[in-house]
């Protein structure tokens, strides 16, 4: 139960007993806001490693996270669409280098480019991708077009490219999306390859982040409305004209009004097996598991069938999930408590994570100091939950550290 005092406007004498905050709700208090809304981004399941993380980098990764997060709240503070809110935020990641989408996209076999985009509004249930694009420069902007001004749901290739040029999509040239980290990746992919196909036996460090990556926002809006969005380069050294989890709708993105809106990450192949986001609204709506309960169920599944990976989600009430099961994950989220009151105004609790589980447990302490500055918690904190303002934050059940 919350209470603030000074913000209600019900300035406390000493003696005088704490108004609860059921008395402080919004039917009785009709300048009180109530509307929750919420955003979560990722910017792909396999971190950098741990030893390769200078601190600079660190700040880009956290720098690039906090620009999408801002660029999609700030749609969303002004009482935009979660729609506009998520396909900002993904836009902003694919324009950034450090991310597996749009300029930071990987190549293929062939050393080529071809990314994989896709949006869903969980109002209409309606849905725009594109898969194997070449040359546009921001592919979740076409999936939004191919959803708004096409009958269709998915476009690919060159029919996808043509769709775009008559709607004043930008197209580029394939050079935009050159980066030598990716292209070093590429290399050291089809060296490993060649190693195994001879029997040399020279081992390779490959890691996630050389195979893979995706960026992804999910966001609740102020009439309720969730919507889920989703690009990626998809995998290093994929073959040409290989089309992952990414564009596939109730695969690697789903967005329901009633459940949640999933945007996932990972091996793509694995996801699309487990139709793994819609799975996530599926176990919500028919078996009444939370969202993180959920994810985490639907994750598991993709782990069993052997893929690695993770995923963001956001329910009808704002809880959000951010599972993931590889080494890290690059997340982040903003949400406002649903009791904030006008004058205390946004009670913003915004977090990137560039890196590493233990991140975490210390995002959720710190999270709860945030909000015990703010408000007086009177619950019990259960045993796997601390309580922040009026959500709960599921701790991982035990504390890992940082390699
Ligand atoms: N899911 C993406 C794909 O398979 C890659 C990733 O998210 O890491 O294309």
């Amino acid at each position: 139960m919350l209470f603030n005092a000074a913000a209600s406007g019900l300035a406390q004498k000493p003696g005088q007993s704490v108004k609860p905050a059921s008395e402080i709700r919004p039917d009785n208090n009709p300048n009180m806001e109530t509307k929750k809304i919420g955003l979560a981004i990722h910017g792909g399941a396999g971190t950098i490693e741990r030893s390769k993380m200078t601190p600079e980098k660190e700040r880009e990764y956290r720098a690039g996270l906090e620009r999408a997060l801002t660029a999609g709240y700030e749609i969303l503070k002004r009482g935009g669409s979660s729609l506009d809110a998520t396909e900002a935020a993904v836009r902003v990641l694919e324009d950034d280098p450090h991310f597996n989408a749009g300029r930071g996209s990987v190549f293929t076999s062939a050393g080529t480019n071809e990314m994989d985009a896709s949006i869903m509004d969980g109002k209409a249930l309606k849905a725009g991708a594109v898969g194997s694009v070449q040359h546009i420069k921001n592919p979740i902007n076409l999936a939004r077009l191919v959803m708004d001004k096409s009958p269709h749901v998915m476009l690919d290739c060159a029919g996808a490219e043509a769709f775009a040029k008559a709607n004043g999509i930008e197209l580029v040239d394939q050079k935009y999306f050159f980066t030598q980290e990716r292209w070093d990746a590429l290399q050291k992919m089809k060296a490993a390859e060649k190693d195994r196909a001879s029997g040399a036996g020279t081992s390779f460090l490959i890691t996630d982040q050389d195979r893979h990556g995706t960026v992804g926002a999910v966001a609740l809006d102020k009439d309720g409305n969730l919507a889920a969005a989703t690009s990626t380069g998809g995998t290093t050294n994929k073959m040409p004209g290989r089309i992952g989890d990414t564009p596939v709708i109730g695969a690697g993105t789903y967005a329901n009004n009633q459940t949640c809106a999933v945007s996932c990450t990972g091996d793509g192949e694995y996801f699309i097996r487990a139709v793994a986001a819609h799975e996530v609204s599926a176990l919500m709506q028919y078996r009444g598991l939370k969202v993180q309960e959920a994810a985490q169920d639907a994750l598991d599944t993709v782990k069993q069938l052997g893929g690695t990976g993770g995923l963001i989600a956001i329910d009808k009430n704002g809880e959000i999930a951010l599972p993931f099961n590889t080494n890290g994950m690059y997340r982040g989220w903003v949400s406002r408590l649903p009791l904030a009151p006008p004058d205390t105004n946004w009670i913003l609790n915004k977090k990137t994570f560039p890196d590493a589980p233990a991140f975490d447990t210390n995002a959720a302490t710190q999270c709860c100091q945030h909000f015990r500055s703010s408000f007086r918690v009177l619950t019990k904190k259960p045993a796997s939950a601390r309580r922040c303002g009026s959500r709960s934050i599921i701790l991982p059940p035990t504390r890992r550290k940082a390699n």
